[in-house]
C-alpha cells in the first residue's frame, strides 16, 4: 500500500538545517502534502489536526540518504580483492565482470540482487553507474522503476583504452546512447537516464563531443570520474595536452557542468583553478571515501570544497566500496579527513558529525532537486529507524543516537521508508513490525 496526499509521521525528527546545523525535535510531527514537507512542529497545527498520524514512538525519522557514485554491476564482487590498486581491480575484477551484463539472464540475477538491496537500505536517491550494455541498462532502469526510489541510471560509453571485450565502436556507442536516451525519457515516473562517459581516458574525442551534444538537447545530467588518482591525472595530461587540467579537459568537450547538472566522483587530486571552474559551473563532487581508501588512491580536500562552496555529497562507489551504507560513508568521510589533517594538511581541519550528515542528505540530495531536509518544500524523503537493538546502559542525546546510528547501524534498523511521500514496500520483516505498531 503506498500513501500519498497528506499525513504525518510522529517521532523523534532529525534533520539538516544548514551545512553545520542539525534540528533535533523530539516526539515531533512530520508533515506531508501531496508528496513534498509541509513543515515540522511539536503539536499538529490547526486545519491538521484530522489527518492520518503514523506514531514511531521513540524511533528516529531522518531524511533519505542520497548516494551520488555507485556502480550497479560491481555490486556483485562488493568485499573482493581489496587489497589491490586501482589499475590491477579493474583488469582483475570490473572488466571481467562487467563484460558478463551481455548476458541478460545473468544481468537479472546481478541487478536482482542490487536493486533489492538498495531498496532496504537508507538511500532513496542514486546516481547509478550501467554497464556499456544496453539492454542490461534498460533492465537494470525497469527494475529500480518498480521500487519507488528515485535513480540517474546511466549506459556507459567505452569506445578506447579499454579491454577489446568491453569496448564499443565509436558510432555504436553514440548510436545507442542516442536510442537509450530517447527511450528511457519518456518510459519511467522514478528513474531517468544520465549521461555516463565511464572517465575521459575510455572515451575518444569524437564519442565526448556526441555525447554532451546529446546531454544539450536532453537537457539530461552527466556523471563521470575525475582525478581519482596521480598516474590517471598524468594519462590525462598526456591524452588532452592542449588542456589546463583535468576538469579542463572535460569542459573543453562541454561536458563539466553549467548547462546540466553534472556530478563528478573522487576529485582527490585537484588544482585552486579547477575548484573555480567547478564552482562557476556548479560541478557536484561524489566524495568516496571508502572507495579512495581501498584502492590507495588518496584523499579528497573536502574541507576546501565546502569552504569554497563547491557542492559535495557522498558515494558509496560499490564495488571500490565495500558496502551500499551511505551512513558507512559519513564515518568514513570524517576518518580519512582527520588522516589528511594529520599526515597531509594541518591547515584543513577534520569533518563534523553535521558536515557529514548535510554531506550524506542535502549536500549531495541537491543533485536531485530540494531533497535531503525537512525544510518547508522539500521532497518527503524520510527513513525511520528503530535503533533500540544498539544497547547502551547511559542515557543518550537524540545527536548522541544519530552518531551511533551513523557508525553502528546496518539496513535491519530501518523499519520504514519514503520517497516523495510514497511509502517504499522494504523487506517483510518490517511488516510484521509495522502491525505491531
Ligand atoms: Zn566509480
Amino acid at each position: 500500500m503506498r500513501e500519498t496526499g497528506c499525513f504525518a509521521l510522529k517521532g523523534n525528527i532529525i534533520y539538516p538545517d544548514s551545512i553545520d546545523q542539525i534540528r533535533y525535535v523530539p516526539k515531533g510531527y512530520l508533515i506531508c502534502e501531496n508528496g513534498k514537507v509541509m513543515g515540522v512542529y511539536n503539536n499538529l497545527p490547526e486545519g491538521y489536526l484530522n489527518i492520518r498520524v503514523t506514531d514511531y514512538g521513540d524511533r528516529l525519522i531522518i531524511p533519505g540518504l542520497t548516494d551520488l557514485h555507485i556502480h550497479g554491476p560491481q555490486y556483485a564482487f562488493r568485499g573482493l580483492s581489496m587489497d589491490l590498486e586501482l589499475i590491477d581491480w579493474l583488469n582483475e575484477n570490473t572488466f571481467p565482470e562487467e563484460a558478463r551484463y551481455s548476458d541478460l539472464e545473468y544481468a537479472k540475477k546481478a541487478y536482482t540482487i542490487f536493486v533489492n538491496d538498495l531498496k532496504n537500505s537508507a538511500t532513496t536517491r542514486a546516481c547509478i553507474f550501467g554497464t556499456i550494455h544496453e539492454e542490461a541498462t534498460v533492465l537494470l532502469m525497469e527494475l529500480l522503476e518498480a521500487t519507488g526510489l528515485k535513480c540517474l541510471v546511466g549506459k556507459v560509453n567505452m569506445d578506447r583504452n579499454s579491454p577489446d571485450y568491453l569496448c564499443e565502436s565509436s558510432a555504436w556507442s553514440a548510436k545507442s546512447t542516442r536510442r537509450w536516451l530517447k527511450d528511457a525519457l519518456k518510459k519511467y515516473k522514478n528513474v531517468a537516464p544520465i549521461i555516463t562517459p565511464r572517465f575521459l581516458p575510455t572515451c575518444s574525442e569524437a564519442l565526448l563531443k556526441e555525447l554532451a551534444a546529446l546531454s544539450e538537447e536532453y537537457m539530461c545530467p552527466v556523471q563521470s570520474h575525475l582525478s581519482e588518482n596521480i598516474a590517471e591525472v598524468k594519462w590525462v595530461r598526456e591524452l588532452c595536452k592542449e588542456a589546463k587540467s583535468y576538469s579542463d579537459a572535460y569542459d573543453r568537450f562541454g561536458l563539466f557542468g553549467g548547462k546540466v547538472p553534472t556530478v563528478m566522483a573522487h576529485c582527490v587530486y585537484i588544482t585552486e583553478e579547477e575548484i573555480e571552474l567547478m564552482k562557476k559551473n556548479q560541478v557536484f563532487v561524489a566524495h568516496c571515501p571508502e572507495s579512495n581508501t581501498n584502492l590507495s588512491s588518496g584523499i579528497a580536500p573536502v574541507r576546501k570544497f565546502l569552504e569554497e562552496k563547491v557542492p559535495v555529497g557522498l558515494g558509496s562507489d560499490v564495488a571500490a566500496g565495500s558496502s551500499n551504507s551511505i551512513f558507512k560513508a559519513m564515518a568514513a568521510a570524517i576518518q580519512v579527513s582527520k588522516l589528511r589533517w594529520r599526515l597531509v594538511d594541518s591547515d584543513l581541519k577534520p569533518l563534523t558529525i553535521e558536515e557529514a550528515f548535510y554531506m550524506g542528505t542535502k549536500g549531495g540530495g541537491a543533485f536531485f532537486g530540494k531533497v535531503g531536509s525537512f525544510l518547508e518544500g522539500y521532497e518527503f524523503d524520510a527513513v525511520i529507524i528503530d535503533d533500540s537493538s544498539l544497547a547502551h546502559p547511559q542515557p543518550l542525546n537524540l545527536k548522541q543516537r544519530l552518531e551511533r546510528v551513523i557508525y553502528l547501524s546496518d539496513d535491519r534498523h530501518i523499519c520504514d521508508k519514503y520517497v516523495s511521500g510514497s511509502r517504499i514496500e522494504i523487506r517483510d520483516t518490517v511488516k510484521d513490525l509495522r502491525q505491531l505498531m
